[in-house]
């Protein structure tokens, strides 16, 4: 064993750094709120460690980064444990990419035919709202997918945020879930008025740091709006297609985004991811891509997970601007 070790042990020490840096990005991200990399960065170290496990099976855990979502809630801060998992979606960069995730689907489907909504990938947190007889009851953030933090009191002060919901169809108890986001205005009104040790870095950190604040009268001075797009969990309720569940979020009295649009076929979400390529610079709020889900819940249900992403959906991601920005004087992505 010289040079330090055989080929396997500097595999697996190279493995152990990689799930090391992740592990630790991840913290600053996701409960600092404070990014030592940038996504580009986090995203290269996600991809080299995936490919390494996908070339060498037997080197994979369930404790990999690769098999989880986020990070554990802190423990100053209530739980909520999520009846359904919150989880992540897989990515694809490029049309190649989004066809195999296509092709993947049709092999375990081989005779459905899909249609597919197109939503824009709205660059905020997660939030889980859970609602009893149409009263909000819950907010919980994702946390590891498992287990999140409740957020309610803040949340409460989300003006966008239905407190209890509208229309003629109410179910006993629903979870609506969807992304709370700071415009760009409010992000950077917000860094020029803090001072330059607590700046955020962009209005992804800027709106998880606003809403995990003790104090709830923080979080409603910051301007957080937010997004519906999906039901966790709905009770005396069928729902047969992704864009009725669009249709019914809207009718409960949430902001869903105006630029859902439904594709029928692989041509349309191209068309969509590519138009929104360019045009997302004209948005008052961060993007940083497209989530493509497979239209009919029934598919969906068949299709299910694998580890931390859902068969039936995927993020085309954009890839990264890097800027300097005025306030900041380090490398940030847009
Ligand atoms: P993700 O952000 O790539 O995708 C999943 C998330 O997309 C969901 O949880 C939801 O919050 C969001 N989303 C927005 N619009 C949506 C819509 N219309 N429908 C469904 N979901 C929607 O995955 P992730 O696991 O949340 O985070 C991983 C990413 O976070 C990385 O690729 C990286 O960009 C970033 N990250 C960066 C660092 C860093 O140090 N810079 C660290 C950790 C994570």
């Amino acid at each position: 064993l010289q040079d330090g070790g055989s080929e396997e042990e500097k595999l697996e020490a190279h493995i152990a750094k990689l799930r090391h840096q992740i592990e630790e990005a991840n913290y600053q991200y996701y409960i600092n709120d404070n990014p030592v990399l940038t996504d580009a960065e986090y995203d290269q170290l996600m991809i080299e460690l995936q490919r390494i496990e996908h070339d060498h099976p037997e080197l994979q855990t369930p404790e990999s980064p690769t098999q989880h979502v986020g990070t554990g809630p802190v423990q100053d801060v209530s739980q909520h444990r999520h009846p359904v998992p919150m989880l992540s979606l897989a990515n694809a960069r490029s049309e190649q990419e989004l066809l195999d995730w296509h092709r993947r689907a049709q092999n375990i489907l081989p005779n459905a035919t899909f249609s597919y909504v197109c939503e824009l990938k709205i660059d905020g947190l997660a939030m889980a709202l859970t609602y009893e007889q149409g009263r909000l009851v819950m907010g919980a953030s994702r946390g590891d997918g498992l287990v999140g933090e409740d957020w309610t009191a803040n949340v409460r002060t989300i003006h966008t945020i239905a407190k209890k919901l509208r229309g003629k169809q109410i179910p006993s108890r629903v979870e609506v879930r969807g992304e709370i986001y700071m415009p760009i205005q409010s992000f950077e009104k917000l860094n020029e008025e803090l001072t330059d040790t607590h700046l955020f870095a962009n209005p992804r950190n800027a709106a998880a740091g606003s809403l995990r604040q003790k104090d709830p009268r923080v979080t409603a001075s910051r301007n957080l709006s937010f997004f519906g797009y999906q039901i966790g969990y709905v009770e005396g309720m069928r729902i047969t297609s992704h864009w009725d569940t669009l249709q019914l979020i809207r009718e409960w009295g949430f902001p869903v985004n105006p630029h859902v649009q439904m594709a029928h076929d692989l041509d349309e979400v191209m068309a969509y991811c590519n138009k929104w390529e360019k045009e997302r610079f004209n948005l008052p709020y961060e993007i940083d891509g497209v989530v493509i889900k497979i239209n009919d819940l029934a598919h969906q249900e068949e299709l299910g997970t694998v580890a931390r992403d859902p068969r039936w959906a995927i993020a085309f991601k954009y890839p990264p601007i890097q800027v300097a920005t005025r306030l900041l004087d380090i490398r940030v992505n847009v």
